[in-house]
């Protein structure tokens, strides 16, 4: 019997556990961390060993296979040691495609990725496919392929998640965009996390799809010295294509070889150019399995949103309210910031990642009446915009900073929570952050 060893016990790690015991495996998972009680019940009912606080080297050195999950970093020395061993190393997502003859979809890139992946399950759902949505969002892969059996997934896929694939492919691959991000997983070398994201593409064929964004620089300088065997169908808000997705006026128009689809980019549900990016790059994957253009136009038209991303929580006395906590870095700060049309009150701040904030600068002058910064150290945020917004203030509180917020916002103006920053240092998560502040809102 093959013995294969699961590095962390959480959603990745306990889904191919599952998966690997199903395949006749002989498995165990070992957790340097404590293990979530509900992921040791599903280990125990499947009669699977498990380890936490600890990583027990015999019992993994023994290993025919090993999965390591994505959270875990390759510094770690348990995983030298089985890099040392020669025994191979896997993600998630290359050990459980092994197991399944459906058409997968893998959506990868720096910002973008659950908002697309979820608008595309949307679309592919009210289709009619028999389609699951996984990867790095709800339920994993693995697990997934362990207990149903669907025609079509739709994978949300991390650089993380990548980083350990031999043979997986993924028939439509869409890269959303790459902006440096995780970069002290990558030695912080941005060329290595460039380097991971298109590792989606390594293992493509002709006959499968590469769809990106065309205005992105990053990925359009990788393509031109790189060759990707994948046809390729970008997007672009800014270009006219030959082939692929495109504005023409108010239009949203694809190519794919003879065939032309159009729908209209005001009746869109999702506000902001990122998120016409995003219906762009899901309305290509719908075209190519064969969505029905009117379905496709109405799938966009109900699509609900996400919570945490550009979410409207309310409107007080004529104040839009919107919570963007999703957004941990600068990018996609940048996308709230030019997506919101009236004066704002920025609440901003939290860990850093050596966030470089120039590109803002042009849109916190414009839009940006009074920065509130929420985080243990403001510094780089002050020294950045210190001297272009009248108004500074710093707190380590939500409740203050909606408090602060709504004191200093005007008939007309929004109070956006977009922090560019990790949450960690004031909050358990960005959930966590997004919901503080819709609360806060609620109570004002
Ligand atoms: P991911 O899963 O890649 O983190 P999300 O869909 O959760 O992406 O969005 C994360 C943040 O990025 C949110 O603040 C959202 O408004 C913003 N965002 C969404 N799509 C894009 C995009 N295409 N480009 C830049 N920012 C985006």
């Amino acid at each position: 019997m093959q013995k294969l060893v699961v590095l962390g016990g959480g959603e990745s790690g306990v889904g191919t556990a599952i998966l690997g015991k199903k395949k006749g495996f002989d498995v165990f998972v070992s957790d340097k961390g404590i293990i979530k009680e509900k992921y040791k019940n599903a280990l125990t009912n499947f009669n699977i060993e498990w380890e936490e606080s600890q990583h027990s080297e015999e019992g993994i050195l023994a290993a025919d296979l090993v999965m390591k999950s994505p959270g875990i970093p390759d510094k770690v020395p348990m995983v030298k040691a089985i890099r040392t061993a020669g025994i191979p190393i896997v993600s998630e997502i290359e050990f459980a495609s092994k197991y399944t003859n459906a058409t997968l979809v893998g959506i990868t890139g720096s910002n973008g990725k659950t908002t697309t992946t979820m608008l595309t399950n949307h679309v592919l759902k009210n289709g009619g496919l028999n389609v699951g949505m996984a990867g790095n969002i709800g339920d994993s892969f693995a697990q997934m392929i362990a207990e149903a059996d669907f025609d079509t997934y739709v994978l949300e896929i991390s650089s993380f998640q990548l980083d350990d694939i031999h043979d997986f492919k993924p028939h439509i691959a869409v890269i959303t965009n790459i902006t440096p991000d995780h970069l002290d997983r990558y030695n912080y070398q941005f060329e290595n996390y460039i380097e991971a994201k298109f590792k989606i593409t390594m293992n493509q064929t002709s006959e499968d799809f590469l769809i990106y964004d065309a205005d992105d620089e990053v990925i359009s300088d990788w393509l031109s010295k790189h060759k990707v065997k994948a046809t390729l169908l970008p997007f672009s808000i800014e270009k006219e294509l030959e082939q692929g997705t495109f504005l023409q006026q108010e239009n949203i128009i694809t190519k794919i070889d003879n065939s032309v689809f159009t729908m209209s980019k005001d009746t869109l549900a999702l506000e902001g150019k990122h998120n016409t990016k995003n219906a762009m790059a899901a309305s290509t994957v719908a075209q190519l399995l064969k969505i029905r253009k009117q379905t496709i136009r109405e799938s966009m038209e109900t699509f609900q949103g996400v919570e945490h991303r550009l979410e409207k929580v309310l409107k007080i006395q004529n104040v839009q309210y919107i919570n963007d906590s999703k957004a941990t870095n600068v990018n996609s700060t940048f996308f709230a910031l030019d997506s919101v049309t009236s004066p704002t009150v920025w609440i901003v701040g939290g860990q850093d990642k050596g966030n470089d904030y120039a590109s803002l600068m042009p849109l916190v002058r414009e839009k940006v009446k009074a920065i509130i910064c929420l985080g243990l150290d403001n510094a780089k945020i002050i020294d950045a915009f210190g001297a272009v917004v009248d108004v500074v203030v710093e707190t380590t509180s939500m409740s203050d900073a909606v408090k602060i917020a709504y004191k200093i916002a005007e008939k007309g103006d929004n109070v956006l929570l977009s922090p560019a920053c990790a949450s960690f240092d004031l909050f358990e998560n960005y959930e966590d952050r997004g919901r503080q502040f819709k609360e806060a809102v609620r109570n004002l």
